[in-house]
């Protein structure tokens, strides 16, 4: 008897924030993204990722929305928006407030900068504020008192990963001094609400995984499985991103953009170009192979 493919479900998503046009890199992300779930027959969700306002374009989202359509991406059930789920996230700080892991923060930047220790990104937050029982009202940013003990998760692609966030990082913010709830928070919140398996996502937030992991252990949730991809580096050896001008990709000659996409992630390329979008997601889903995705990124041969 053959043994089923899969036993646990596997629901994927990929979260567009949006700050800018969908841009190479991101259609790579979108792209492994949705492989995954379709070789493992699994659910694929959009999120728009568009709780930092300041940062948003309005009307962004409808347009990477038709971008994603235009490449042929079918998601299922609704699209969810980070803007309507900030009561949720409100909870979640209650429920860490209540276990007593978080304190409210008033140091500055420069105050930070000058104290800390360099870490891996930026100095290492010293606890200043600890024990000073600083008002939790929300006036003033909220850290959470980091794990002391290294965690460690394994990636499909990176392998094991292990942190301590205590030294790596420091306490770290959940709640903006600007009254935005911080990403490591909201993308946990989000993920478990939409009851997400498997996170397939740019490298650049590798580093920021065991940050989450430690949230989600917090609240109770069970921990996601993790796949990074490598980032689309642009003519500066810089990742490419929306916000930085990365170029709009190409939507007139959507299979060859898609073709574009696949080279990228290190795929055997066909011998033919498949005619229909319909073709393309039928093929790419049988030949998809993770293990060839590469570790790196590289310069994008359309950024020039
Ligand atoms: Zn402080």
């Amino acid at each position: 008897m053959e043994k089923p493919l899969s036993i646990q479900p596997y629901i994927g998503r990929f979260a567009p924030s949006p700050t800018g046009d969908l841009h190479f890199g991101s259609l790579v992300t979108a792209v492994a993204s949705y492989l995954e779930a379709r070789h493992h027959q699994g659910q694929w969700h959009l999120r728009i990722d568009d709780l930092d306002e300041q940062r948003c374009i309005p009307g962004k989202d409808k347009e990477l929305i038709e971008s994603l359509e235009t490449f042929g991406f079918q998601w299922n059930g609704q699209i969810a928006y980070q803007s309507k789920t900030v009561p949720h996230y409100r909870a979640a700080l209650e429920h860490l407030k209540e276990q007593g892991a978080v304190y409210a923060c008033d140091c500055s930047r420069k105050q930070i900068q000058e104290t800390g220790v360099k870490g891996i990104e930026g100095p290492v937050y010293p606890g200043t504020c600890k024990d000073k029982g600083l008002s939790l009202d929300g006036k003033l940013a909220i850290r959470v008192k980091a794990n002391k003990n290294p965690l460690a998760f394994f990636d499909k692609r990176f392998g094991l990963q292990a942190q301590n966030i205590k030294q790596d990082v420091g306490d770290f913010i959940v709640y903006r001094a600007d009254g935005y709830f911080a990403y490591q928070l909201a993308v946990v919140v989000d993920d478990y609400l939409a009851g997400i398996t498997h996170v397939v996502r740019g490298a650049d937030l590798l580093s920021s995984t065991i940050r989450q992991i430690s949230l989600q252990q917090m609240l109770g949730q069970p921990q996601l499985n993790y796949f990074h991809v490598p980032l689309v580096l642009g003519k500066d050896g810089k990742k490419l991103s929306k916000s930085e001008n990365g170029p709009k990709v190409n939507h007139q000659k959507p299979i060859q953009t898609l073709l574009a996409a696949w080279h990228y992630l290190g795929q055997a390329m066909p011998d033919e170009a498949p005619g229909t979008l319909e073709d393309f997601w039928a093929w790419a889903s049988s030949e998809w192979h993770f293990s060839a995705v590469p570790r790196e990124g590289t310069l994008n041969a359309a950024v020039k």
